[in-house]
């Protein structure tokens, strides 16, 4: 007796099989069907917030993807992405449809801000205000390439922890004061934060976000409709939509985890 009979009528019988169906998930790729799971945890959290999920924002955060990946989650459709480094950005945008409307989302230095503007004309927001200075750059460098008011959020550092992401919470009023009375070329939008240096953030994070949009708000005489909100990320984008985000950025659980670490600032 042997078995090689029967192992060969498996193999026929195996390659008899149909080849895998081409189902929907396989067509639109790994990444398309994650955006569509977030979505709908997105429509969910929101609705548990009272709101509509139209009223929250998904930033897709891909930094490190390749631009197939990226061009999987516009297939998919998606319009909004955020990149973190202006020299990642410069490469990717041109190879990226003409609609996307791309948010920097990274620490952005004063000698990165005309390559940025310049390279990217149809840039559509900079989250990542985090000092006068910058501020007055980007400002300068809007009228001065005569492209259309930046929408800008300034970002607060909400963590306490010694770091370069962002103004402190108390100073938060005052540049944002800066920002809506002497930067006529940008358009003050709201806030955000990222939470820890570890890119974790806690609902203390967002609390202290909210609190100083409750400040600017009044500083300023707006609604706070007025003013979004963006915080979130893969880990926690669902709690800080119940506490009111407008906009979150999600990245690995859209695209998988990075392949190479977030370089913090030096
Ligand atoms: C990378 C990044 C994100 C997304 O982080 P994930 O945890 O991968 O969702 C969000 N915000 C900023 C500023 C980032 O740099």
């Amino acid at each position: 007796m042997n078995n090689s009979g029967a192992a060969k009528g498996e193999k026929a019988a195996a390659s008899d099989q149909p080849p895998p169906m081409a189902g929907s998930s396989a067509m639109e790729g790994v990444a398309g069907a994650a955006l569509r799971s977030i979505i709908q945890r997105v429509s969910q959290a929101a609705e548990r917030s009272g709101r509509s999920p139209d009223q929250v924002k998904i930033v897709a955060a891909s930094k490190t993807k390749p631009v197939a990946v990226i061009r999987q989650v516009y297939d998919a459709g998606h319009r909004f992405f955020g990149e973190n480094y202006v020299q990642e950005l410069l490469e990717k945008a041109p190879q990226l449809p003409d609609d996307i409307e791309w948010h920097f989302i990274g620490n952005l230095q004063s000698n990165k801000v005309k390559p940025l503007l310049t390279g990217v004309p149809k840039l559509a927001m900079v989250e990542t205000v985090d000092d006068e200075k910058i501020a007055n750059h980007l400002d300068r460098m809007v009228a001065s390439i005569q492209r259309k008011p930046l929408k800008v959020l300034v970002q607060v550092n909400t963590s306490g922890e010694t770091s370069k992401f962002g103004v402190e919470p108390r100073g938060c009023v005052e540049l944002v004061k800066h920002v809506s009375l002497n930067c006529p070329n940008l358009e003050f939008c709201g806030l955000m934060t990222i939470g820890m240096l570890d890119y974790t953030s806690t609902p203390e994070n967002f609390k202290t976000l909210i609190n100083c949009r409750s400040e600017v708000c009044r500083a300023l005489g707006i609604a706070e409709e007025q003013c979004e909100l963006s915080m979130g990320m893969s880990a926690d984008f669902e709690q800080a939509i119940e506490m009111g985000s407008t906009i979150v950025r999600v990245g690995s659980s859209i695209f998988g985890p990075r392949e190479y670490p977030i370089k913090l600032p030096a």
